[in-house]
């Protein structure tokens, strides 16, 4: 399973408007709280603890006790009959050291956390993030400028000003392997750690297609042509709001050469070595992402002869 996907709560999005209900559940003391501070998750045990490590929930009354009345509390879903909500808890200054949270645990950014956690809790991760992050960044109707409330227990905003309503994006993104025989084509983003390479990517634009942005992407930052594009799997991707879109392309040709302004250097690589890549092993100075980035997930399919 690719991290931050497989998320195992039943969101019951038809609840969202019943006002009653969602406040009765927020009160409820068999309900959890999920606290976010400064868009970092909350983890049980200290930043010492080994891995694996739990997402830390709390009761009603312990996050009550923040006295964070307009804090922003997203309903996350039911877990069994526990309703699990998401509360950004920012406003505390140190939330670890004095106050209801202290000595329960840790806060940490969410990238590190959902590697550390398991796929569940990733998943969490993931919704609370991107959740937390889109109302903190959309405080602000994008249309009059009126300031907007928060409305459906975090799934609208409404202004008041011009009755406009605005809803949590996501933002598409693909990420592609080019593949010609038995070699798969990784680069080197320019600010990326030395060594590393991965599947490129780029966000897809306003009137285009997966498979358009695709082969515009790999034409642009590669001058490499494809012809067939398949879809491999999607992943959330919190940071902040994105939704990676898997793909292998078939390249016409092996001819590629980096685009300068985007990446540093192109490489086609063996399917031999993608395994062992793949493994965690280096293979002449190279390294590609590991298991909580969906380009692992290119390459391990790649590597394995899935495709
Ligand atoms: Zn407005």
């Amino acid at each position: 399973m690719i991290p931050f996907s497989g998320n195992p709560l039943n969101r019951v999005s038809e609840k969202r408007t019943d006002t009653a209900w969602v406040e009765a559940k927020r009160r409820d003391p068999s309900s959890r709280i999920f606290p976010m501070w400064r868009l970092e998750p909350f983890l049980l045990g200290s930043e010492k603890s080994a891995p694996p490590l739990e997402i830390g929930l709390v009761q009603p009354e312990i996050a009550d006790e923040l006295g964070l009345d307009d804090a922003i509390c997203i309903f996350l879903g039911l877990d069994g009959d526990k309703a699990l909500f998401a509360l950004d808890i920012s406003e505390v200054s140190n939330p670890t050291r004095t106050g209801p949270l202290a000595g329960l645990g840790h806060f940490r950014d969410a990238r590190t956390a959902a590697s550390m956690v398991s796929i569940k809790d990733a998943a969490i991760i993931a919704q609370a993030k991107a959740m937390i992050d889109w109302h903190q960044r959309h405080g602000f109707c994008p249309k009059c400028g009126t300031r907007t409330k928060l409305m459906d227990a975090g799934y609208r905003r409404l202004c008041d000003a011009c009755k406009s309503e605005h809803f949590p994006r996501t933002d598409p993104v693909v990420i592609m392997l080019a593949t010609y025989g038995e070699e798969c084509l990784v680069g080197r983003g320019k600010l990326f750690p030395a060594g590393m390479f991965s599947a490129l990517a780029g966000f897809i634009e306003p009137g285009e297609t997966i498979e358009e942005a695709v082969r515009r992407e790999l034409m642009e930052e590669a001058n490499v042509k494809v012809g067939e594009v398949t879809y491999y799997a999607t992943q959330p991707w919190p940071f902040p709001s994105s939704l990676m879109i898997g793909c292998f392309a078939k390249a016409d040709s092996r001819d590629a050469h980096a685009d300068e302004t985007e990446l540093a250097e192109v490489r086609w690589i063996e399917r031999s070595v993608a395994r062992e890549l793949v493994e965690g092993r280096r293979v002449d100075g190279i390294m590609v992402p590991p298991r909580i980035a969906i380009a692992h997930h290119l390459i391990r399919a790649f590597a394995l002869g899935e495709k």
